[in-house]
């Protein structure tokens, strides 16, 4: 592969082509260290669609202040997202900022891998994106893309090819413009070398390409299957309207509330007034809530007013529930 031409066309590609995120158009590390975090297991049509990236840096505009949040602000602000351990490590990651170097996001590899939260992959981008330094970014897009330019039909979920493809990324990167560069690669994996069937026909790169069946590329590992689960969850009001929810204190959504959940058994005579289904890492819920009527409060249960309901920080699945819970009971 001709390394300069294929960068300088693709990089030509992008300025033409490339989309117009809000993270694009800053240099401001803790803007996109904050967007890489958000993107890490969310859709950028997602975090774009609500709102959530521009609320969430009007909320805490820079690594003191976010260093400086409580919990449920910080879930609040987080608040349908998901995996909100990412806000947390977010959080930790503007504190020792804050604690270790005065508030200045550090510009080099090592200590920004010394932060919590912070692994090679986020620290490429931050050096990439918002250092303009030469460094290799590989996302999923990004392996698919290597994948097919090199007609590399290794797992791309092996830790080799993980090694590989980054060894080529840093080999790829425009020395010039890296920021570009990385953003391109992006983009081309998102645009047009898609999942499927790639539109070779309009890539800036398809003469250096080696795909010879690209729609075939990338190979993986076979997936572990989904588990099925059920969770039953109840609906108490009490007299004066108010809402019984749990305070969770668990360690993967610490700080949340949702509606209490009870034993199977303990449920299997109360009737069924709501359900759904939802999906978290490899397990599909089937979230039943019954009338709780004739439930007792267990101990991180708490009374809520409907005046505080919209500002605690509540997964996705029991938000929607109360919603409608709300409307009809
Ligand atoms: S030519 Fe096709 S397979 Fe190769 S990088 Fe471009 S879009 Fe992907």
């Amino acid at each position: 592969m001709h390394r300069r031409l294929s960068a300088k066309a693709l990089g030509d590609w992008f300025s033409e082509e490339g989309k117009d995120f809000p993270w694009r158009r800053t240099r401001d590390p803790y803007a996109i260290l904050v967007s890489e975090m958000m993107l890490q297991q969310t859709r950028v049509a997602h975090v774009l669609g609500k709102g959530y990236y521009t609320r969430f840096l009007e909320t805490f505009p820079d690594v003191h202040a976010l260093a400086a949040a409580d919990d449920s602000g910080l879930l609040k602000a987080w608040e349908g997202l998901g995996y909100y351990r990412r806000a947390r490590m977010l959080r930790e990651a503007a504190a020792a900022v804050v604690r270790l170097h005065g508030g200045i996001i550090p510009k080099n590899e090592d200590e920004l891998l010394a932060l919590p939260g912070i692994g090679p992959y986020t620290a490429a981008a931050l050096l990439s994106f918002a250092f303009g330094k030469p460094s290799a970014l590989v996302d999923g897009n990004v392996h698919r893309v290597l994948s097919r330019l090199m007609d590399d039909a290794a797992p791309i979920d092996s830790t080799a090819t993980r090694k590989r493809h980054t060894a080529w990324a840093r080999l790829l990167c425009d020395p010039e413009n890296p920021r570009r560069h990385n953003y391109a690669m992006m983009e081309l994996g998102q645009t047009l070398c898609r999942p499927g069937a790639p539109r070779c026909e309009a890539c800036p790169v398809a003469k250096f390409c080696a795909a010879r069946e690209p729609h075939e590329l990338p190979v993986k590992k076979k997936r572990a299957e989904t588990t099925e689960i059920t969770e039953h969850a109840i609906w108490t009001r009490d007299a004066e309207g108010r809402v019984l929810l749990h305070h969770e204190s668990g360690s993967r959504r610490k700080g949340l509330w949702k509606l209490p959940l009870r034993p199977a058994p303990g449920c299997a005579a109360s009737r069924v007034i709501f359900t759904d289904i939802y999906t978290i890492t490899r397990y599909k819920v089937n979230l039943i809530i019954h009338d709780g009527t004739g439930h007792l409060d267990e101990e991180g249960d708490r009374w809520v007013s409907p005046d505080q309901l919209a500002s605690l920080p509540m997964a996705a699945p029991f938000r929607r529930a109360v919603i409608r819970l709300m409307a009809d009971f």
